[in-house]
């Protein structure tokens, strides 16, 4: 297998390899949501995953794709949280030794799941980006296989396939509502789709404060930008400046990038928990947050990717009784 010469034929390898570890999760229609925008919406539900959220499709296509020897050896990674819970997560199912390395900023509760997970979590530094520098160290030193969160053409197919499955549910979609950080979401789900049909409107959705693929195609490559606090933690990093494969394929296939704010985050959040009884993380609820608030005005069928529902209980209790229901 080449990666991405044959990003569609890549997307189906994937789907067939990670069918014995990931869902395929269910595309509700939101009646709410379509009632406001007299549009047809819809919810693709990644926090059914086991790990609650997508990151295990591209985590397992990962790891999935290692020799024996790799897996011997052992497997790194660096992660806001939800990236190593998957990880973690794959590793306990195969039975290989998974180390992961999180900055300071990962909430508490993601830590403490880790860990549950049976993962050696290694704390350091007050970025994805510093944390990325200890996971190289001792990537080099122990011989481990990094797993990146995003930029690797192996995780780009696994989180291809949620494309797949939107297409296979629903071939007459008009637009994809993509949470957006790193960008192998997006990536993936944009190479399947418009492989499939170039006319599915593939549109990122970022946190203002934090993000920096929006911010890196204005300025014509990758740039930094410090980090924040934000509903939407899971958004939080860097695009890494040296960005191998999903800048260009943003650049390339990605339609449009929408900014939403936390008072947007936080009306999504209380919407899906009080109409549709979901628990979601404020980066999963960035797609619905477009569209409630009118940044994204919706057109045919329009399909938000609900990306991870790993939110602290308190976190989602107080905004739940903030925004009761209209
Ligand atoms: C990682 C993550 C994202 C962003 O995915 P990228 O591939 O980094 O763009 C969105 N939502 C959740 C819940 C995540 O964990």
């Amino acid at each position: 297998m080449m990666p991405l010469t044959n990003p569609l034929l890549d997307v189906f390898y994937a789907a067939r390899r990670i069918q014995h570890i990931t869902q395929r999760t269910p595309l509700l229609l939101s009646d709410r949501l379509t009632e406001k925008h007299t549009q047809n919406c819809y919810l693709k539900m990644e926090i059914r995953q086991p790990t609650g959220s997508f990151k295990l499709r591209g985590a397992t296509n990962k790891i999935l794709s290692l020799s024996d020897k790799e897996r011997e050896r052992g497997i790194i990674t660096v992660s806001t949280g939800n990236h190593g819970r998957a990880v973690a997560y794959v590793a306990h199912e195969l039975g290989i030794k998974a180390t992961v390395c999180i900055s300071e900023r990962v909430p508490d509760n993601k830590v403490k799941s880790l860990q549950k997970l049976g993962a050696n979590v290694v704390i350091y530094g007050k970025s994805q980006d510093e944390a990325e520098v200890r996971a190289i160290d001792l990537m080099t030193e122990h011989g481990y296989s990094l797993i990146h969160p995003f930029d690797d053409p192996y995780i780009i197919a696994g989180q291809g396939t949620i494309g797949l499955e939107i297409m296979q549910s629903l071939p007459d979609t008009s637009a994809i509502l993509v949470p957006l950080s790193g960008g192998g979401l997006i990536s993936g789900i944009a190479l399947a789709v418009k492989s499939i049909n170039p006319k599915v409107q593939i549109i990122g959705v970022s946190m203002q404060g934090a993000c920096v693929m929006y911010h890196s195609l204005q300025a014509g490559k990758p740039i930094e930008m410090p980090e924040q606090d934000t509903l939407a933690d899971s958004l939080l990093g860097g695009i890494g400046l040296e960005n191998q494969h999903t800048y260009s394929i943003v650049q390339n296939y990605v339609d449009d990038i929408i900014l939403v704010n936390e008072d947007d985050i936080a009306q999504a959040m209380a919407l899906l928990f009080h109409e549709h009884h979901a628990v979601v993380e404020g980066a999963g609820a960035v797609g619905v947050a477009a569209l409630m608030s009118g940044k994204f005005k919706a057109n045919g069928h329009v399909v938000s990717v609900i990306s991870g529902g790993n939110v602290d209980t308190a976190t989602l209790l107080n905004i739940a009784s903030d925004y009761r229901r209209e």
